[in-house]
């Protein structure tokens, strides 16, 4: 996990011995299942390293993690096989945090990795965003609302925004152009109370190519009419 130990350092994170060991058990698990589950497309070693596991940590840029710090509640919506929420748990093992995924197979790849890691307040969560942000477990809860690869602009602020409690904030991370998805996300964030806080770009010399975090503060409650039906907010994503 060299090359993960050298990029972290040039986010300022200094990773132990044994999260290191924790990364190199999160590769070997993600390659392995991948042979029967589609997870990934990236399985090389040192790429997994910087396009996976760095890129999730990237996210500190946006939000400054207080070591330790109690309570401090993450939910990842669409994670996939952990993206970026399973790094950024190895890397702050305080927080609390929830893994959305709508796939459960993937989520059966979540329950084991979580357990293999040994890693604690992590909750799996089997379904889609428009149901989850129903329910009042999940609705307005979270200090923060991740997301990576996941849908466009306009359509991930309302599958994200409703589970970020009120003055907590969503952070996406995209990658490539994006002006023109946020210019076209500026009704949803409106709607679904939130405002632009940042477009912050990931500048690491470990990580080429174009990469960003949308970074959107809470401000007022989202009405309860959002998100809409599943498969509504990707089909007619509110403009
Ligand atoms: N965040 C991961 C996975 C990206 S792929 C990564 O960066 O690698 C997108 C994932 O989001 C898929 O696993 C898909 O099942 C999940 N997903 C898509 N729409 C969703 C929804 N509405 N609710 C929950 N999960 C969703």
């Amino acid at each position: 996990m060299e090359k993960l130990k050298a990029g972290a350092k040039e986010l300022g994170l200094e990773l132990t011995a044994a999260q290191l060991e924790q990364f190199d058990s999160y590769y070997r698990e993600l390659v392995d299942w991948n042979k029967r589950v589609n997870l990934t497309a990236i399985t090389g070693y040192e790429e997994v390293q910087l396009k996976h596991f760095l890129d999730s940590l990237t996210v500190t840029l946006g939000w400054t993690p207080q070591a330790n710090q109690k309570d401090f509640s993450l939910i990842d919506v669409g994670t996939g096989a952990g993206l970026p929420g399973i790094p950024l748990k190895i890397a702050f093992p305080a927080i609390k945090l929830a893994l959305l995924e709508a796939t459960a197979k993937k989520a059966d790849f979540l329950h084991h990795m979580t357990q293999k890691l040994g890693l604690d307040d992590v909750e799996v969560v089997v379904g889609r965003a428009e149901e989850a942000a129903h329910q009042p477990r999940y609705r307005e809860k979270f200090d923060l609302v991740l997301s990576r690869a996941v849908a466009a602009l306009p359509t991930l602020v309302e599958l994200a925004l409703p589970f970020c409690a009120v003055g907590g904030s969503f952070i996406a991370q995209k990658k490539g152009a994006i002006d023109e998805e946020i210019t076209r996300a500026n009704k949803a964030i409106s709607l679904l109370g939130g405002s632009l806080r940042e477009v912050k770009r990931v500048d690491l010399p470990s990580l080429p190519g174009e990469r960003y975090l949308v970074v959107i503060d809470k401000l007022s409650p989202t009405p309860e009419k959002y998100p809409r039906r599943p498969g509504l907010p990707a089909k007619r994503p509110l403009a």
